[in-house]
């Protein structure tokens, strides 16, 4: 029997596991993805998340989960010779996805039906639907009346200021791209990937009629990005403190405020069960470290006997 699976994804913890299900067969998987950490860099429409996302599931990812393997920057020392500042680093062939993005927009294209051709070029199976096509900005106070777009915050300021507060500029107006309530509506179950609670997934459930097909899934499981509590990688533990989450696995429950009822954590964090069953949730404890494909693989596939 086929599975029918939407998996609601940031960048790399997301990504992670979309390849997992991407490599199921008897899964049709929809990833709805973040675009609240979208930017123009170099006159460009980057799309951080989706394209990390689109890389990872056609096998083509960077080193460090994001960008593109072997990519050439030859665009970055050129534009550098020109005091433009480079810090935001993109690839030769990364910047030809979001020049082609780019071109297309300016055409009157949709976000959707530009990620579609991608993944078809790319060859990817699962659909991949940005979360809206509508203008949705993740921005960040690190201080008194101080707001910086997510970018400045997460890549030029490696994210090591401490959050006070977030907002989704744009998403009250926001509606979810075509295909993204029929597909939760639908879906056997919605997945939350590990990704970052604050900063990935709530810019996807901050556009209402996401949020409200979210209440009324049949079926909703997350998998936890903490490892002994900590984020493997960038600042989801401090982000979720900082904003008055409350530690470890109970603060993942939190994010997700009513949503879940199944939880995936990692054996480190088995101490997390009881309390968290006893709020209602199933906890799975097993290994959740999804950084390698057969691990991925074999991750969706306990998943799926869940269900
Ligand atoms: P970003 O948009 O690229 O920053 O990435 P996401 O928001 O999608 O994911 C970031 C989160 O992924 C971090 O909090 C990590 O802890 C988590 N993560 C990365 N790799 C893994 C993994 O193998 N397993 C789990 N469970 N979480 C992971
Ligand atoms: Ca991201």
């Amino acid at each position: 029997m086929t599975a029918n699976l939407v998996l609601l994804s940031g960048g790399v913890g997301g990504a992670r596991l979309a390849r997992g299900f991407e490599h199921l067969e008897e899964v049709r998987s929809t990833v709805v993805v973040n675009v609240g950490d979208d930017e123009t860099i170099y006159g460009l429409h980057v799309s951080p998340d989706v394209d990390t996302v689109l890389y990872t599931l056609a096998g083509v990812e960077g080193p460090q989960g994001w960008g593109r393997a072997g990519d050439t920057m030859v665009l970055m020392d050129h534009l550098s010779k020109l005091g433009v500042d480079t810090r935001f680093r993109i690839g030769d062939a990364d910047a030809a996805v979001n020049v082609y993005r780019t071109m297309r927009i300016r055409a009157g294209d949709q976000l959707d039906e530009i990620t579609a051709a991608l993944a078809r070029t790319l060859g990817v199976r699962s659909r991949i639907l940005p979360a809206t096509n509508s203008r949705l900005r993740t921005e960040v106070r690190t201080g008194p009346g101080c707001w910086l777009p997510f970018q400045e915050y997460f890549v030029l300021r490696g994210h090591r200021d401490e959050v006070a507060e977030l907002r989704y500029a744009g998403a009250e107006s926001a509606t979810a791209s075509p295909g993204v309530v029929e597909a939760i509506r639908s879906a056997d179950a919605v997945i939350i990937a590990p990704s970052n609670p604050p900063l990935s997934i709530w810019p996807i459930l901050a556009v209402a009629d996401i949020g409200a097909a979210m209440r009324d899934a049949r079926r909703v499981m997350a998998v936890s990005p903490l490892f002994g509590g900590r984020a493997l990688k960038g600042p989801a533990d401090r982000v979720m403190s900082s904003l008055g989450l409350p530690p470890g696995n109970s603060g993942v429950l939190a994010a997700y405020d009513g949503l879940l009822h199944d939880l995936f954590i990692d054996s480190l964090d088995a101490g997390d069960a009881p309390s968290l069953e006893q709020a209602g949730v199933s906890v799975h404890v097993g290994s959740t470290l999804i950084a390698e494909e057969d691990r991925a693989v074999t991750f969706a596939g306990r998943m799926l006997e869940v269900l």
